[in-house]
């Protein structure tokens, strides 16, 4: 068998031991002569897998009793209209934009009310978080929108805003998992799964139970988080398998330590790379050092047109997926959970034999 390290910004990587344990379950699960994929999504099997999949997360992050996790459909694009179906009931709120998914939130939002863009770093090119301040926030929006990790421009929030009474929505669709965080400052927190939580498919949504129940009339039922909520995500089939699949995957960040112990294992991993990056005067971050993700890493090679021979070179050497998003060009390293710190400690080799190589 052969497997790489798959730095790709989703599907992404799935820690090895989920896949074989899945393999293993895969033709005969906990011996009903089915695969989970089989099973009905109301039998009593199918009950214990997506019960202790809520039950592992709520443990994971900590998440308080008045909010609810539904296991939904329609990837976190699908959450950009359910976030405002459900919640603008004065018609208007406040967006931060910092990169492509956050446009992309903000266009849908727009078919449904106002939006404010309360802070952007578009002319910067996304390269770093504004600072958020209370008096930014209308005191009547709805709720204020964030992306808390952006994927493509490799820039994190390091702090959770104060949004006050008004409820703060994250789409935290690539560090979900990643690091400690305090549910309790959200009102929604949404995930398409593909890149910390499992295969593509299933999408998380936790979610305050107070902002549940006030979907506009034109909601489709499917769109209207108390439609999921009441059912217990089972209004109709859920993504079966892929929930059986995050629950592995909960267990095993639950075997590593859990969220305190990924999280030290991330930093560990992203400082490898930054680290190498700054002694290195080959490479370049676009990225202010305030700012940093340490799930996605993009880095540059200036002035030389290298980029197509690394990533060539790259994959000869089993490292996949390192090509840069478009819009930002270079290369990128996605380095979610189930990177281990062999990958990214591979990669910094194999960038200093490239680096000696081209120089
Ligand atoms: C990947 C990603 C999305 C899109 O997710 P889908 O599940 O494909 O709709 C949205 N936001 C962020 C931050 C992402 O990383």
């Amino acid at each position: 068998m052969k497997r790489v390290y798959n730095f790709s910004a989703g599907p992404s990587m799935l820690p090895l031991a989920v896949l074989e344990k899945a393999q293993r379950e895969l033709p005969d699960y906990k011996e009903s002569g089915m695969s989970v994929m089989e099973l009905s999504h109301r039998s009593g099997l199918f009950t214990d897998i997506i019960t202790g999949a809520e039950d592992l997360l709520r443990e994971l992050m900590n998440i308080p009793d008045n909010y609810k996790v539904l296991f939904v459909q329609g990837g976190a694009s699908q959450q950009f209209a359910m976030v405002p179906l459900n919640l603008m009931k004065n018609g208007k709120a406040d967006y931060v934009n910092t990169g492509s998914w956050s446009k992309k939130a903000m266009k849908e939002a727009k078919k449904y009310g106002q939006v404010n863009v309360i802070a952007s770093s578009e002319e910067d090119n996304f390269t770093y978080i504004p600072k958020l301040d209370q008096n930014m926030f209308d005191p009547e929006a709805d709720y204020v929108h964030i992306t808390t990790n952006n994927t493509i421009e490799g820039t994190a929030f390091r702090e959770v805003p104060d949004t006050g009474n008004i409820p703060l929505v994250a789409d935290m669709s690539s560090n979900i998992l990643s690091e400690e965080i305090d549910v309790s400052k959200f009102g929604i927190i949404y995930a398409g799964a593909q890149k910390n939580i499992g295969p593509a498919g299933l999408t998380v949504v936790i979610i305050r139970e107070d902002l549940i129940g006030n979907a506009s009339d034109i909601c489709p039922t499917m769109l209207d988080y108390q439609t999921h909520s009441e059912s217990g995500s089972l209004y109709n089939t859920p993504p079966t398998y892929g929930i059986y699949m995050a629950k592995l995957v909960f267990e095993w960040i639950k075997e590593l330590g859990g969220i305190h112990a990924i999280q030290k294992r991330n930093e560990l991993k992203a400082s490898l790379l930054y680290d190498y990056i700054a002694s290195s005067d080959f490479y370049q971050s676009p990225v202010a050092e305030d700012s940093r993700s340490i799930m996605n890493i993009p880095f540059v090679i200036p002035g030389l047109d290298l980029d197509g021979q690394f990533v060539k070179e790259a994959k000869e050497a089993g490292l996949e997926t390192l090509k840069g998003h478009r819009s930002v060009g270079g290369m990128r390293a996605s380095i979610y959970n189930a990177m281990p710190v062999e990958g990214v400690e591979a990669l910094v080799s194999f960038m200093k034999k490239f680096e000696e190589e081209n120089k």
